[in-house]
Protein backbone atom coordinates (compact mmCIF):
# COMPACT_ATOMS: atom_id res chain seq x y z
CA UNK A 1 0.00 0.00 0.00
CA UNK A 2 1.16 3.53 -1.16
CA UNK A 3 2.49 5.55 2.17
CA UNK A 4 2.32 9.66 2.36
CA UNK A 5 5.79 11.12 3.45
CA UNK A 6 5.78 14.79 4.61
CA UNK A 7 9.20 15.88 4.53
CA UNK A 8 10.36 18.77 6.95
CA UNK A 9 13.54 20.27 5.76
CA UNK A 10 12.88 19.39 2.23
CA UNK A 11 15.66 21.56 0.57
CA UNK A 12 18.58 20.38 2.70
CA UNK A 13 21.02 17.32 2.63
CA UNK A 14 18.66 15.13 4.63
CA UNK A 15 15.69 16.38 2.60
CA UNK A 16 17.25 15.86 -1.04
CA UNK A 17 18.09 12.27 0.38
CA UNK A 18 14.72 11.32 1.44
CA UNK A 19 13.64 12.62 -1.85
CA UNK A 20 15.78 10.42 -3.46
CA UNK A 21 14.91 7.43 -1.81
CA UNK A 22 11.40 8.62 -2.66
CA UNK A 23 12.27 8.78 -6.16
CA UNK A 24 13.70 5.03 -6.27
CA UNK A 25 10.20 3.62 -5.12
CA UNK A 26 7.08 5.30 -6.69
CA UNK A 27 5.07 3.06 -5.85
CA UNK A 28 5.77 2.86 -1.96
CA UNK A 29 5.66 6.30 -1.08
CA UNK A 30 3.70 9.38 -2.15
CA UNK A 31 4.70 12.80 -0.45
CA UNK A 32 1.99 14.71 0.94
CA UNK A 33 3.84 18.00 2.01
CA UNK A 34 6.92 19.40 1.48
CA UNK A 35 8.40 22.79 3.37
CA UNK A 36 11.77 24.43 3.10
CA UNK A 37 13.08 28.30 4.82
CA UNK A 38 15.25 30.09 2.29
CA UNK A 39 15.62 28.25 -0.93
CA UNK A 40 12.24 28.95 -2.37
CA UNK A 41 13.34 27.67 -5.98
CA UNK A 42 14.75 24.56 -5.02
CA UNK A 43 11.49 23.29 -3.00
CA UNK A 44 9.24 24.50 -5.56
CA UNK A 45 11.48 22.12 -8.35
CA UNK A 46 10.95 19.77 -5.85
CA UNK A 47 7.41 20.60 -5.47
CA UNK A 48 6.90 20.25 -9.44
CA UNK A 49 8.78 16.80 -9.54
CA UNK A 50 7.03 15.15 -6.47
CA UNK A 51 3.82 16.67 -6.67
CA UNK A 52 2.57 17.18 -3.57
CA UNK A 53 -0.59 18.11 -1.46
CA UNK A 54 1.47 21.37 -0.19
CA UNK A 55 3.97 22.76 0.64
CA UNK A 56 5.27 24.98 3.43
CA UNK A 57 7.08 28.50 3.45
CA UNK A 58 7.90 30.56 6.46
CA UNK A 59 6.76 34.42 5.27
CA UNK A 60 4.38 35.44 3.01
CA UNK A 61 6.60 36.77 0.03
CA UNK A 62 8.48 33.66 -0.23
CA UNK A 63 5.27 31.95 -0.12
CA UNK A 64 4.00 34.63 -3.19
CA UNK A 65 7.15 33.73 -4.92
CA UNK A 66 6.60 30.02 -4.81
CA UNK A 67 2.62 30.14 -5.92
CA UNK A 68 4.28 31.90 -9.27
CA UNK A 69 6.57 29.86 -10.06
CA UNK A 70 4.17 26.70 -9.48
CA UNK A 71 1.47 28.31 -11.51
CA UNK A 72 4.41 28.85 -14.58
CA UNK A 73 4.51 25.25 -14.12
CA UNK A 74 0.89 24.71 -13.93
CA UNK A 75 1.79 22.72 -10.62
CA UNK A 76 -1.66 22.56 -8.27
CA UNK A 77 0.02 22.53 -5.07
CA UNK A 78 -1.28 24.58 -2.11
CA UNK A 79 1.51 26.91 -0.88
CA UNK A 80 1.09 27.10 2.97
CA UNK A 81 3.31 29.85 5.68
CA UNK A 82 4.35 29.64 9.21
CA UNK A 83 5.00 26.96 12.09
CA UNK A 84 1.23 26.41 12.24
CA UNK A 85 1.18 25.15 8.63
CA UNK A 86 4.55 23.05 9.61
CA UNK A 87 2.59 21.39 12.25
CA UNK A 88 -0.33 20.57 9.98
CA UNK A 89 1.42 19.12 7.25
CA UNK A 90 2.69 16.73 10.15
CA UNK A 91 -0.01 15.74 11.74
CA UNK A 92 -2.63 15.76 9.09
CA UNK A 93 -4.68 12.56 9.36
CA UNK A 94 -3.77 11.18 5.62
CA UNK A 95 0.48 11.47 6.71
CA UNK A 96 1.47 8.05 7.66
CA UNK A 97 5.35 9.36 8.39
CA UNK A 98 7.56 12.19 8.99
CA UNK A 99 10.87 13.37 7.97
CA UNK A 100 12.21 15.36 10.48
CA UNK A 101 15.01 17.01 8.85
CA UNK A 102 14.40 20.51 10.05
CA UNK A 103 18.05 21.69 11.52
CA UNK A 104 17.81 23.15 14.94
CA UNK A 105 15.34 24.36 17.42
CA UNK A 106 13.04 25.42 14.80
CA UNK A 107 12.09 21.88 14.25
CA UNK A 108 10.71 20.96 17.54
CA UNK A 109 7.82 22.21 17.44
CA UNK A 110 6.21 20.10 14.30
CA UNK A 111 8.18 17.17 15.27
CA UNK A 112 6.73 16.51 18.55
CA UNK A 113 3.45 17.44 16.81
CA UNK A 114 4.18 14.34 14.49
CA UNK A 115 4.88 12.33 17.75
CA UNK A 116 1.54 13.64 18.94
CA UNK A 117 -0.53 12.28 15.87
CA UNK A 118 0.89 8.46 16.32
CA UNK A 119 2.99 9.11 12.97
CA UNK A 120 6.04 7.27 11.96
CA UNK A 121 8.13 9.85 12.97
CA UNK A 122 12.20 9.83 11.04
CA UNK A 123 13.96 11.66 13.49
CA UNK A 124 17.22 13.46 11.91
CA UNK A 125 16.42 16.47 13.95
CA UNK A 126 18.49 15.94 16.93
CA UNK A 127 18.19 19.22 18.35
CA UNK A 128 14.11 18.26 18.94
CA UNK A 129 15.03 15.46 20.99
CA UNK A 130 17.87 17.28 22.78
CA UNK A 131 15.99 20.06 24.14
CA UNK A 132 13.00 18.22 24.78
CA UNK A 133 13.92 14.59 25.17
CA UNK A 134 11.66 13.33 28.38
CA UNK A 135 8.64 14.81 26.34
CA UNK A 136 8.84 13.90 23.02
CA UNK A 137 9.94 9.99 23.97
CA UNK A 138 6.42 10.80 26.38
CA UNK A 139 4.84 11.53 23.56
CA UNK A 140 5.61 8.59 21.24
CA UNK A 141 4.47 6.43 23.76
CA UNK A 142 1.51 8.25 24.73
CA UNK A 143 0.24 8.28 21.19
CA UNK A 144 1.75 4.52 19.91
CA UNK A 145 3.94 6.56 17.47
CA UNK A 146 6.75 4.58 15.99
CA UNK A 147 10.45 6.90 16.11
CA UNK A 148 12.82 5.36 13.85
CA UNK A 149 16.31 7.46 14.20
CA UNK A 150 17.72 8.72 10.81
CA UNK A 151 21.00 10.16 12.68
CA UNK A 152 23.30 7.14 11.31
CA UNK A 153 24.97 6.11 14.32
CA UNK A 154 21.40 5.95 16.65
CA UNK A 155 20.43 3.71 12.91
CA UNK A 156 23.19 1.85 13.61
CA UNK A 157 22.63 1.37 17.38
CA UNK A 158 18.81 0.23 16.66
CA UNK A 159 19.82 -2.18 14.27
CA UNK A 160 22.69 -3.42 16.49
CA UNK A 161 19.72 -3.88 19.76
CA UNK A 162 17.21 -6.63 20.37
CA UNK A 163 14.72 -6.13 18.14
CA UNK A 164 12.17 -6.68 21.32
CA UNK A 165 14.70 -3.72 23.20
CA UNK A 166 12.03 -1.82 25.62
CA UNK A 167 14.58 -0.10 26.80
CA UNK A 168 15.63 -2.07 29.71
CA UNK A 169 20.00 -2.38 29.38
CA UNK A 170 20.06 -5.56 32.12
CA UNK A 171 17.01 -7.31 30.85
CA UNK A 172 18.50 -8.09 27.45
CA UNK A 173 22.25 -8.56 28.79
CA UNK A 174 23.47 -5.41 26.92
CA UNK A 175 26.82 -3.35 28.95
CA UNK A 176 27.37 -0.55 26.57
CA UNK A 177 26.49 1.89 23.51
CA UNK A 178 29.90 2.36 21.50
CA UNK A 179 28.93 5.40 19.76
CA UNK A 180 31.55 6.22 17.01
CA UNK A 181 32.55 9.67 15.91
CA UNK A 182 34.67 10.34 13.10
CA UNK A 183 37.07 13.08 14.78
CA UNK A 184 36.37 15.59 12.26
CA UNK A 185 38.12 17.60 10.38
CA UNK A 186 39.95 18.67 13.06
CA UNK A 187 41.36 15.22 14.21
CA UNK A 188 44.63 15.40 15.47
CA UNK A 189 44.73 19.24 15.39
CA UNK A 190 46.47 20.78 18.72
CA UNK A 191 44.50 23.92 20.36
CA UNK A 192 47.06 26.25 18.97
CA UNK A 193 46.36 25.03 15.51
CA UNK A 194 43.14 25.57 15.91
CA UNK A 195 42.85 29.32 16.96
CA UNK A 196 42.79 30.68 13.26
CA UNK A 197 40.42 27.95 11.39
CA UNK A 198 38.12 29.56 9.01
CA UNK A 199 34.71 28.27 8.30
CA UNK A 200 35.47 26.92 5.00
CA UNK A 201 37.48 24.55 6.94
CA UNK A 202 35.08 23.68 9.60
CA UNK A 203 32.23 22.93 7.15
CA UNK A 204 34.56 20.70 4.70
CA UNK A 205 33.69 17.02 6.68
CA UNK A 206 36.40 14.27 5.38
CA UNK A 207 33.90 11.70 5.65
CA UNK A 208 30.36 12.98 4.85
CA UNK A 209 28.44 15.59 2.97
CA UNK A 210 25.58 17.80 5.56
CA UNK A 211 24.23 21.15 5.90
CA UNK A 212 26.77 24.11 7.48
CA UNK A 213 25.74 23.85 11.02
CA UNK A 214 26.01 20.22 11.61
CA UNK A 215 29.40 20.31 10.07
CA UNK A 216 30.44 22.50 12.58
CA UNK A 217 28.96 20.99 15.57
CA UNK A 218 31.10 17.53 14.21
CA UNK A 219 34.04 19.54 13.82
CA UNK A 220 33.75 20.92 17.51
CA UNK A 221 33.02 17.17 18.63
CA UNK A 222 28.68 19.34 19.89
CA UNK A 223 27.32 16.87 17.21
CA UNK A 224 29.10 13.51 19.10
CA UNK A 225 27.51 15.42 22.72
CA UNK A 226 24.63 15.78 20.85
CA UNK A 227 24.28 12.72 19.89
CA UNK A 228 24.88 11.19 23.61
CA UNK A 229 22.28 13.21 24.61
CA UNK A 230 20.21 11.72 22.32
CA UNK A 231 20.96 8.43 22.32
CA UNK A 232 20.47 8.76 26.47
CA UNK A 233 17.18 9.57 25.08
CA UNK A 234 15.99 7.00 22.37
CA UNK A 235 17.59 3.82 24.82
CA UNK A 236 17.00 5.27 27.95
CA UNK A 237 19.91 4.71 29.51
CA UNK A 238 22.46 6.76 31.35
CA UNK A 239 25.73 9.08 29.66
CA UNK A 240 28.05 6.54 31.56
CA UNK A 241 26.73 3.67 29.21
CA UNK A 242 27.80 5.40 26.34
CA UNK A 243 31.53 5.57 25.08
CA UNK A 244 32.45 7.42 22.45
CA UNK A 245 34.84 6.00 19.72
CA UNK A 246 36.79 7.86 17.88
CA UNK A 247 36.57 5.91 13.74
CA UNK A 248 38.25 7.85 11.45
CA UNK A 249 36.61 5.34 8.43
CA UNK A 250 33.31 5.98 9.02
CA UNK A 251 32.42 2.92 8.22
CA UNK A 252 31.04 1.44 11.51
CA UNK A 253 28.36 3.68 12.44
CA UNK A 254 28.08 2.54 16.10
CA UNK A 255 28.15 -0.79 18.20
CA UNK A 256 26.18 -2.51 21.22
CA UNK A 257 28.54 -3.96 23.41
CA UNK A 258 26.48 -7.28 24.98
CA UNK A 259 27.61 -9.16 28.79
CA UNK A 260 28.43 -12.02 26.50
CA UNK A 261 31.57 -10.41 24.89
CA UNK A 262 29.58 -9.87 21.78
CA UNK A 263 29.82 -6.64 20.31
CA UNK A 264 27.10 -5.94 17.37
CA UNK A 265 28.06 -3.18 14.81
CA UNK A 266 26.02 -1.86 11.59
CA UNK A 267 28.59 -1.11 8.91
CA UNK A 268 27.61 0.65 5.54
CA UNK A 269 28.71 3.97 3.13
CA UNK A 270 29.11 6.94 4.84
CA UNK A 271 25.35 7.98 3.41
CA UNK A 272 22.55 9.39 4.51
CA UNK A 273 20.23 7.37 2.17
CA UNK A 274 21.09 3.99 3.96
CA UNK A 275 19.54 5.11 7.67
CA UNK A 276 16.93 6.90 5.87
CA UNK A 277 15.61 4.20 3.55
CA UNK A 278 15.50 1.48 6.66
CA UNK A 279 13.81 4.21 8.47
CA UNK A 280 11.52 4.12 5.99
CA UNK A 281 10.65 0.53 5.23
CA UNK A 282 11.43 -0.69 8.34
CA UNK A 283 10.77 -3.98 9.37
CA UNK A 284 11.54 -4.12 5.84
CA UNK A 285 14.16 -3.31 3.77
CA UNK A 286 14.52 -1.47 0.38
CA UNK A 287 17.38 -0.69 -1.92
CA UNK A 288 18.35 3.13 -1.30
CA UNK A 289 20.89 3.90 -4.22
CA UNK A 290 23.68 3.30 -2.11
CA UNK A 291 26.96 1.48 -3.03
CA UNK A 292 28.06 -1.41 -1.98
CA UNK A 293 30.41 -1.47 1.05
CA UNK A 294 33.96 -2.78 -0.51
CA UNK A 295 35.93 -4.10 2.78
CA UNK A 296 39.11 -5.27 0.53
CA UNK A 297 38.91 -1.44 -0.40
CA UNK A 298 38.74 -0.01 3.31
CA UNK A 299 41.17 -2.72 4.16
CA UNK A 300 41.93 -1.15 7.85
CA UNK A 301 39.48 0.22 10.77
CA UNK A 302 41.02 2.51 13.14
CA UNK A 303 39.85 3.04 16.40
CA UNK A 304 41.02 5.89 19.32
CA UNK A 305 40.03 7.69 22.25
CA UNK A 306 38.65 11.18 22.08
CA UNK A 307 40.77 14.05 22.95
CA UNK A 308 38.55 16.08 25.44
CA UNK A 309 40.91 18.60 26.22
CA UNK A 310 41.47 20.08 22.57
CA UNK A 311 37.42 19.36 22.08
CA UNK A 312 35.99 20.59 25.19
CA UNK A 313 32.18 20.56 23.83
CA UNK A 314 31.74 17.02 24.27
CA UNK A 315 32.25 17.04 27.94
CA UNK A 316 29.98 20.08 27.95
CA UNK A 317 26.59 17.64 26.47
CA UNK A 318 28.07 15.03 29.01
CA UNK A 319 27.72 17.40 31.80
CA UNK A 320 24.37 19.19 30.47
CA UNK A 321 22.16 15.63 30.18
CA UNK A 322 23.70 14.74 33.72
CA UNK A 323 21.83 18.10 35.37
CA UNK A 324 18.94 17.35 33.62
CA UNK A 325 15.54 19.51 32.95
CA UNK A 326 16.01 22.64 30.95
CA UNK A 327 19.78 21.73 30.83
CA UNK A 328 20.45 20.14 27.68
CA UNK A 329 17.72 22.85 26.05
CA UNK A 330 20.00 25.94 27.05
CA UNK A 331 23.12 24.06 25.70
CA UNK A 332 21.54 23.41 22.36
CA UNK A 333 20.34 26.83 21.96
CA UNK A 334 23.93 27.94 22.95
CA UNK A 335 25.73 26.05 20.64
CA UNK A 336 23.23 26.98 17.77
CA UNK A 337 23.84 31.13 18.51
CA UNK A 338 27.62 30.30 18.66
CA UNK A 339 27.62 27.95 15.60
CA UNK A 340 25.88 31.02 13.39
CA UNK A 341 27.94 33.42 15.33
CA UNK A 342 31.28 31.72 13.64
CA UNK A 343 30.33 30.95 10.23
CA UNK A 344 29.53 34.84 10.36
CA UNK A 345 32.76 35.03 11.19
CA UNK A 346 32.45 36.93 14.30
CA UNK A 347 33.74 34.69 16.83
CA UNK A 348 36.82 32.38 16.42
CA UNK A 349 36.34 28.52 16.43
CA UNK A 350 37.84 28.44 19.93
CA UNK A 351 35.19 31.00 21.09
CA UNK A 352 32.35 28.09 20.63
CA UNK A 353 32.70 26.21 23.70
CA UNK A 354 33.56 29.31 25.40
CA UNK A 355 30.77 31.08 24.55
CA UNK A 356 28.47 27.52 25.45
CA UNK A 357 30.20 26.79 29.04
CA UNK A 358 29.76 30.82 30.03
CA UNK A 359 25.85 30.62 29.78
CA UNK A 360 25.46 27.14 31.11
CA UNK A 361 27.17 27.97 34.20
CA UNK A 362 24.71 31.16 34.24
CA UNK A 363 22.05 28.65 34.16
CA UNK A 364 20.00 28.01 36.99
CA UNK A 365 18.56 24.57 37.99
CA UNK A 366 15.03 24.03 36.28
CA UNK A 367 12.63 20.79 36.02
CA UNK A 368 11.27 20.38 32.66
CA UNK A 369 7.67 19.54 32.73
CA UNK A 370 6.02 20.99 29.44
CA UNK A 371 6.67 22.16 26.22
CA UNK A 372 6.60 26.09 27.76
CA UNK A 373 9.82 24.87 29.57
CA UNK A 374 12.15 24.04 26.79
CA UNK A 375 10.52 27.14 24.90
CA UNK A 376 11.20 29.60 27.43
CA UNK A 377 14.59 28.10 28.53
CA UNK A 378 15.76 28.28 24.61
CA UNK A 379 14.60 31.70 24.62
CA UNK A 380 16.27 32.65 28.17
CA UNK A 381 19.88 30.73 26.53
CA UNK A 382 19.34 32.85 23.71
CA UNK A 383 19.50 35.75 25.31
CA UNK A 384 22.07 35.26 27.56
CA UNK A 385 24.65 34.14 24.32
CA UNK A 386 23.56 37.15 22.66
CA UNK A 387 24.85 39.08 25.43
CA UNK A 388 27.78 37.39 25.83
CA UNK A 389 28.54 37.68 21.73
CA UNK A 390 28.12 41.42 22.57
CA UNK A 391 31.14 41.50 24.89
CA UNK A 392 33.10 39.35 23.00
CA UNK A 393 33.13 41.92 19.47
CA UNK A 394 33.29 45.12 22.22
CA UNK A 395 36.20 43.33 23.36
CA UNK A 396 37.97 41.84 19.81
P1 LIG B 1 20.57 21.53 6.02
O1 LIG B 1 21.07 22.83 6.50
O2 LIG B 1 21.13 20.94 4.79
O3 LIG B 1 18.98 21.61 5.85
C1 LIG B 1 18.17 22.19 6.84
C2 LIG B 1 16.72 22.25 6.39
O4 LIG B 1 15.96 22.97 7.38
C3 LIG B 1 16.53 23.00 5.07
O5 LIG B 1 15.42 22.45 4.41
C4 LIG B 1 16.21 24.42 5.55
O6 LIG B 1 15.49 25.18 4.59
C5 LIG B 1 15.34 24.13 6.75
N1 LIG B 1 15.34 25.19 7.75
C6 LIG B 1 16.41 25.90 8.20
N2 LIG B 1 16.03 26.79 9.13
C7 LIG B 1 14.69 26.65 9.26
C8 LIG B 1 13.69 27.31 10.06
N3 LIG B 1 14.02 28.30 10.92
N4 LIG B 1 12.40 26.91 9.94
C9 LIG B 1 12.06 25.92 9.09
N5 LIG B 1 12.95 25.27 8.31
C10 LIG B 1 14.24 25.63 8.40
O7 LIG B 1 20.72 20.53 7.25
P2 LIG B 1 20.90 18.93 7.23
O8 LIG B 1 19.97 18.32 6.24
O9 LIG B 1 22.34 18.61 7.17
O10 LIG B 1 20.42 18.55 8.71
C11 LIG B 1 19.05 18.53 9.06
C12 LIG B 1 18.91 17.88 10.44
O11 LIG B 1 19.35 16.52 10.34
C13 LIG B 1 19.81 18.53 11.51
O12 LIG B 1 19.12 18.49 12.74
C14 LIG B 1 21.02 17.63 11.58
O13 LIG B 1 21.64 17.61 12.84
C15 LIG B 1 20.40 16.26 11.27
N6 LIG B 1 21.32 15.30 10.70
C16 LIG B 1 21.91 15.55 9.48
C17 LIG B 1 22.81 14.64 8.93
C18 LIG B 1 23.39 14.87 7.56
O14 LIG B 1 24.09 13.98 7.06
N7 LIG B 1 23.17 15.99 6.92
C19 LIG B 1 23.17 13.41 9.64
C20 LIG B 1 22.48 13.24 10.89
C21 LIG B 1 21.59 14.15 11.39
P3 LIG B 1 16.27 26.05 3.41
O15 LIG B 1 17.37 25.16 2.94
O16 LIG B 1 15.21 26.23 2.39
O17 LIG B 1 16.75 27.30 4.03
MG1 LIG C 1 25.40 11.29 13.34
Amino acid sequence: MTQWITVLGATGSIGSSTLDVVRRHPDRYRVYALTGFSRVAELVAAAIEFQPQYIVLPIESAAKQAQQLLAAAACQCEVLVGEKSLVKVSSDSKVDMVMAAIVGAAGLVPTLAAAESGKRVLLANKEALVMAGPLFMQAIRQNNAELLPIDSEHNAIFQSMPANYDGDFSQHGIEKILLTASGGPFRNKSRSELKQVTPAQAVAHPNWSMGAKISVDSATLMNKGLELIEACFLFNCRADQIEVVVHPQSVIHSMVQYNDGSVIAELGQPDMRTPIAYGMAWPERIDAGVKHLDLFDIARLDFVQPDHETFPCLNLAKVAFERGGIFPAVLNAANEIAVAAFLAEQISFLAISDLIEAVIQECPEQHLTCLEDVLSADCWARERANAWLTNYLLDH
